[in-house]
């Protein structure tokens, strides 16, 4: 398979964690015969320092004519006092409304040698396994008007606005992915109060008629805030608006302990899609070969499934990165959860991850034992 990636690893960490992400994609290339031609564009503060804006015409382009987009982090002291529309975030929503990408998934999956970075009790952690597919440009975020009123501004409005269609596209992606996996969605929204909910459960019911395999459920967002932290193994796909799913799914990131270790993606209905690691920047260990490349790594994962449809490399990827940490390697961010090895750099993380991607990696292991 022959595809164009568009790379933006962006401010801070980025960097780091995408070079680490780039030698994993390169092992999938020459393993399987792929070829993954990648060009690399600014975005974020990089961007407003070289081209004086945190969205460059150019980084579009290139994005418009790949058929995915990698992306590190944005962001940075350096630029927290810049006016709003010079800000490295700007650059982030700008590029999700430009590509039209509607849809994120959060994976949240509990690593079986990771199970006490969760704060959450182990027999509440172990097995948990779901998605939430937040709806990512449309709802309260984008909906206007927005504004201050009054004489003396003290008056402050913000929309929450849904056309069906918007709802149903998503809705779609979720039933979607439920029918690929065990088979529920759980649908989010605050029926007893919002009128936008009442109209989201009503496109809900009209889509599910079309999965009638795939089971659904509807729950207030107060309640599943609740069921995120006591019983979160009933989940599998989750489908909420924007903020609702902004807020639940920094809530649910808790059960696996790590920020380090979560991907994401965000895609629009043919398949397109930008896949980021839901951490930011991280200033504070910038530059100090000390990030936790797992979650661009997954990422990674996340692309080759969702966007090129190949199951069997990206499940080898994340099988590559479950054997590393039973292995015992650690990054910083890690250190104490039942580390075996030393702690290890970015890169030393992902060599490790190339190198049990081997295909004959256990066998190799066992062979070597006997010589
Ligand atoms: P952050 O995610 O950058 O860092 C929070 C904490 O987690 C820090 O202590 C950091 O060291 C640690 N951390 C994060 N990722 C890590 C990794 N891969 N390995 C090890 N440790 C990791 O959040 P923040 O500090 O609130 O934000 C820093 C900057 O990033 C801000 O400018 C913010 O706006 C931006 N941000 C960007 C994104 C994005 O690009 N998608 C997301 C969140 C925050």
């Amino acid at each position: 398979m022959k595809k164009q990636v568009a790379v933006l690893p962006g401010d801070g960490i980025g960097q780091e964690v995408m070079s680490a992400a780039l030698d994993v994609l390169k092992a999938v290339e020459e393993q399987f015969g792929h070829q993954f031609k990648v060009f690399q564009g600014d975005i974020g503060g990089v961007a407003i320092d070289r081209h004086g804006t945190p969205l460059p015409a150019e980084t579009l382009e290139l994005c418009k004519s790949s058929d995915a987009v990698l992306l590190g982090a944005v962001g940075g002291p350096e630029w927290e006092d810049n006016p709003v529309h010079l800000r490295p975030e700007k650059g982030l929503l700008g590029i999700r409304k430009e590509l039209g990408l509607f849809a994120n998934y959060r994976p949240i999956k509990t690593f079986e040698a990771l199970r006490d970075a969760s704060p959450l009790k182990r027999s509440v952690v172990d097995g948990v396994d779901f998605v939430i597919v937040r709806e990512l440009t449309g709802g309260l975020y984008f909906g206007e008007p927005r504004e201050r009123r009054g004489q003396h501004q003290e008056v402050a409005v913000d929309t929450l606005q849904y056309e069906k269609k918007e709802i149903e596209n998503v809705v779609r992606k979720a039933f979607d992915l439920a029918a690929t996996r065990r088979k529920k969605v759980t649908s989010v929204d605050k029926a007893n109060v919002l009128e936008s909910s009442r109209m989201w459960r009503e496109v809900v019911e009209q889509v599910a008629a079309d999965y009638p395999e795939v089971e659904v459920e509807h729950l207030l967002v107060d309640v599943a805030a609740m069921k995120l932290v006591y019983q979160p193994k009933q989940f599998d796909v989750i489908v909420t608006e924007n903020m609702f799913g902004d807020i639940l799914s920094d809530e649910a990131s808790m059960l696996t302990g790590s920020l380090g270790m979560l991907p994401s993606a965000s895609l629009r209905a043919d398949g397109f899609g930008l896949y980021e690691p839901v951490h930011g920047s991280a200033p504070d260990i910038s530059g100090e070969n000390r990030a936790n490349p797992l979650g661009m790594v997954l990422s990674v994962a996340m692309m080759l499934r969702h966007s090129f449809g190949l199951e069997e490399e990206a499940d080898q990827v994340e099988k590559a990165v479950q054997e590393v940490l039973n292995a015992g390697y650690r990054t910083g961010d890690l250190e104490g959860i039942e580390k075996i090895g030393p702690v290890c750099t970015t890169s030393e993380m992902s060599e490790n991850v190339v190198e049990h991607f081997q295909p004959n990696y256990a066998m190799s292991g066992i062979l070597a034992a006997y010589m």
